[in-house]
Formats: structure tokens, C-alpha cells, sequence
């Protein structure tokens, strides 16, 4: 489902549980934000048109994380457009081998205790989650930083959900685009409300609930997750909830 304006100048794209968003920059330029799954493509082609901009537009890919269901387009993208890939550099590895990454529990017992997630890993596999390729040579985000891609974002170091995590603050919108540090839909368990995911795809759940506390610090307004509904009660209050929601 493609949602224009979820905040001011940003777009979801949601397609088979999974949001990536496109953030336009002050002079007609976009960067998106994860690349969804390799399902997404059409959608993101819609998305453009829906705006009436052309691929070339498309200046940079941030991946909050490169799980599979965050770098699906993103090769294609740069391919397609010459656009930037950027990721934590500790999150290089994953981007180029998206499938080998760090769990806490094993992920095929989760289907078994919460059988509403079915349905969602279904929809997942059928766009494409177990054929996504990989991206090499990433160029390289910095905690701290304003990243100079169209939006301007702040990178906040958010590790625990993969050791590279970041999520994306807006100041001037009042966004902070939360990747899997904290979603409203974990896709393993199917639970709603704000949480940070459960550990069939979190690398370190202690350190994913102290990394709310960067989420909290940026106060802002409007967050919008790789899963789930965006939340627009505030930072601190979804940090709580999540922290109080513990690890899954
Ligand atoms: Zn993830
Ligand atoms: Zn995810």
C-alpha cells in the first residue's frame, strides 16, 4: 500500500509487512529509505509517478539495517539510477550477504508458538524475502551526523536489532524513521503496538530495549517503522511502551 504524505514530504511504502519510505529533499531530489523486498519494485515505480518524479530523481538508498527485507531494491536502484547505498560500516557485511546475520533464538520455532505470524512470512517469501541480493560496497553513515543525501537526515545509533542499526531523524519534520529498532508489527510474533523485535531476527534484545533511550532523546513527533503502523504519540511514550512490551 503506498501512502503519500504519512509526515511532511515523507512516503510509505508498504508491501508484504514490510515499509520502506521515500523522503524528498528541498529541490525535487529523493532518498529512500530501505529498500523493502524485491516485491516493492512496482510500487516504487507508482510511487514516483504518483509524484511526479523520475528515477533519476532518486539520489540515495539509506538502509537502517541490511536484513534481506530492507535491502531488496537496493541494488537494482543504484543500478537503475546511479543513487548511493549507504550503511553503518557494520552493517556492510549483512548488505552484501543479507541472509547471514546474528539471532537470538532459532527462527523456525516461531511460526509454531505464534501462527498468526504465518500469514505474514507468507506474504514475505512471495515477495521475494528468500531471493534478495546482496549490495556491495556501501558507502559508509556516521552516528552523529547529518547525512548529505536529499532530507538531510541524523543518523542515531540504535544496534542491538544487528550491531549497525541506525534510524533516521528528520529534525525540521519532526520524523524519526525507526528501521527495526522499534516497529508497531513484529512480523515473527505478530504482535501491534510499539516493541522492538523478537529475537528469531534481533542479534542482542538487551541492547536493542538501551538503544530506545537514543530513540527517546530525539522527541520527536512522528515515528515511522520497517513494520507496523506509524506512531504518532512521540518518541518517549513509544520507548516506554516498548520497553514495558521487553524482549519477544
Ligand atoms: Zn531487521
Ligand atoms: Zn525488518
Amino acid at each position: 500500500m503506498l501512502e503519500l504524505d504519512v509526515a511532511d514530504g515523507v512516503h510509505r511504502l508498504g508491501h508484504a509487512y514490510v515499509n520502506c519510505y521515500l523522503v524528498e529533499g528541498t529541490s525535487g531530489d529523493l532518498t529512500l529509505v530501505d529498500a523493502g523486498l524485491p516485491g516493492v519494485w512496482p510500487m516504487l515505480g507508482q510511487a514516483l509517478r504518483a509524484l511526479g518524479r523520475t528515477p533519476l530523481d532518486l539520489r540515495a538508498v539509506v538502509l537502517t539495517h541490511a536484513h534481506f527485507d530492507h535491502v531488496g531494491v537496493a541494488g537494482r536502484v543504484r543500478e537503475r539510477t546511479g543513487a548511493t547505498v549507504w550503511a553503518h560500516p557494520q552493517e556492510t557485511y549483512l548488505a552484501a550477504h543479507p541472509y547471514r546475520y546474528a539471532h537470538e533464538n532459532s527462527r523456525s520455532l516461531y511460526p509454531l508458538r505464534y501462527p498468526r505470524s504465518v500469514p505474514i512470512l507468507v506474504a514475505m517469501a512471495r515477495a521475494g524475502a528468500l531471493r534478495v541480493p546482496g549490495v556491495r560496497d556501501t558507502s559508509r553513515i556516521t552516528p552523529g551526523t547529518t547525512l548529505d543525501v536529499p532530507g538531510q537526515p541524523v543518523v542515531v545509533f540504535s544496534a542491538g536489532h544487528t550491531f549497525g542499526h541506525c534510524a533516521l531523524h528528520l529534525p525540521d519534520r519532526d520524523v524519526l524513521l525507526t528501521g527495526d529498532a522499534l516497529v508497531t508489527l513484529d512480523p515473527y510474533t505478530a504482535a501491534t503496538g510499539p516493541r522492538t523485535v523478537a529475537g528469531a531476527a534481533t542479534a542482542d534484545a538487551p541492547l536493542a530495549l538501551r538503544s530506545l533511550d537514543a530513540l527517546a532523546a530525539t522527541g520527536a513527533h512522528t515515528l515511522l517503522p520497517g513494520h507496523g503502523e506509524p506512531w504518532t504519540d512521540g518518541a518517549e511514550a513509544a520507548a516506554d511502551l516498548a520497553r514495558a512490551a521487553g524482549p519477544s
